[in-house]
């Protein structure tokens, strides 16, 4: 451990300074997702002779940073994204919030940059959130969406590991990702552009994943694409949609009985390892009506599946749009339509839908959802 001996994080340590300038809440018709922020944000600093210094949640304010910090130069800097939701009670609940803080040090231990006791963590996001609880829109597909980031702050451009480290939390309220009902996407399969390789950080939320897809994506949605759809290997593998993972159900060749849930493995370390994605995994396997498999999923397959009437549904899966239909994914020229048609939801991603709805809201008990 590059770090021993270093100063722990510590909630108990935290102090905080009110703001004398409340900004008005939004209209919640008219949020833009990811353009209002809530009054206050958490901050701490990290120095490589001390450790963590004594976490402030302070008035949001623009930071001021080296020009050199290298954060800016080298991309180092790692984020996460989750969501709080109001519950009826009036309770602000976190939706397995463990899951995204340790996706969050996994991150930055790729980056060689400091991690943190999640515990720690998650104590003073709840009192951020306390601070800020007003901040948290209540109504059905609102949320106050939190954005822990950690940035390398050191003033120099020597690509290094990081000395100065600044980790913060900023929170955005946000509405309903689908404003007129869903609208199922069309794909578009990129055999140009690799988002992400075996051996790579394609499983971490740093920001070197994410510039590099913009471009691409412009592309995509030049051909009438919404999203790109990132394959891997001579076998146009399938990893992810452009920041959400893929599903899709199939129908068994031989036996038409038989339904595949299926998502691409992890193993190659080159996919992110979705919250939604998990819950998804566990909610299909607990139903147990169909076979839910996390193997390689190749545009051949789904190909063929396409042609023969057997890709039955195929959705997106992510904390901002929860679950993202498609119906269908261009691919070498020709388009793959999903059997359910472009009309809306599938019932099965429904089913989905409504159970993490259910357990992110509050109205059924269930221990992902936690008072924050
Ligand atoms: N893949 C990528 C590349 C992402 O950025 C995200 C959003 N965090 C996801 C998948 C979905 O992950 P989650 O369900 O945790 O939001």
């Amino acid at each position: 451990d590059p770090f021993q001996g270093l100063t722990p994080l510590d909630s108990t340590k935290l102090s905080i300074e009110h703001t004398t300038e409340p900004k008005p809440k939004p209209a919640k018709e008219g949020l833009i997702w990811g353009a209002t922020f809530s009054d206050h944000m958490l901050e701490v600093d990290w120095d490589d002779e001390t450790g963590w210094h004594p976490p402030e949640i302070v008035p949001f304010h623009d930071l001021e940073l080296s020009p050199a910090a290298s954060v800016l130069h080298y991309g180092l800097e790692a984020f996460e994204g989750l969501k709080a939701y109001a519950a009826p009670d009036g309770a602000v609940l976190l939706f397995r919030p463990d899951l995204n803080l340790a996706r969050f040090n996994a991150s930055l231990k790729r980056l060689r940059m400091p991690t943190f006791d999640a515990a720690e963590l998650q104590a003073l996001i709840a009192e951020l959130l306390s601070v800020d609880a007003d901040w948290v829109p209540r109504g059905e597909g609102y949320a106050l969406y939190l954005r822990p980031t950690a940035i390398s702050t050191t003033p120099s451009i020597g690509v290094a590991p990081a000395r100065r480290v600044k980790l913060y939390v900023i929170a955005s309220p946000c509405g309903p990702y689908y404003k007129e009902g869903f609208v199922p996407v069309k794909l578009y399969a990129d055999t140009t552009y690799t988002r992400s390789w075996p051996g790579g950080a394609g499983y971490t939320k740093t920001g070197g994943n994410y510039a590099p897809t913009i471009f691409p994506a412009a592309e995509a949605q030049k051909r009438g694409c919404s999203q790109v759809l990132w394959l891997y290997g001579e076998d146009d593998l399938v990893t992810e949609v452009g920041a959400m993972n893929f599903f899709a159900l199939l129908r068994d060749a031989r036996d038409p009985s038989r339904l595949e849930l299926v998502t691409p493995t992890l193993d190659r370390r080159d996919i992110l390892a979705g919250v939604t994605r998990a819950s998804v995994l566990d909610l299909a396997r607990s139903w147990g009506d169909c076979a839910v498999s996390e193997r390689d999923v190749g545009m051949r397959e789904l190909r063929d599946a396409a042609r023969e009437g057997r890709l039955v549904e195929a959705f997106a899966t992510g904390t901002a749009a929860v679950i993202s239909p498609i119906h269908a994914i261009e691919y070498r020229g020709e388009d793959l339509v999903c059997a359910r048609g472009g009309d809306g939801i599938g019932p099965f991603a429904q089913r989905l839908w409504d159970a993490l709805r259910d357990i992110q809201y509050g109205r059924v008990r269930h221990a992902w959802s936690v008072r924050a």
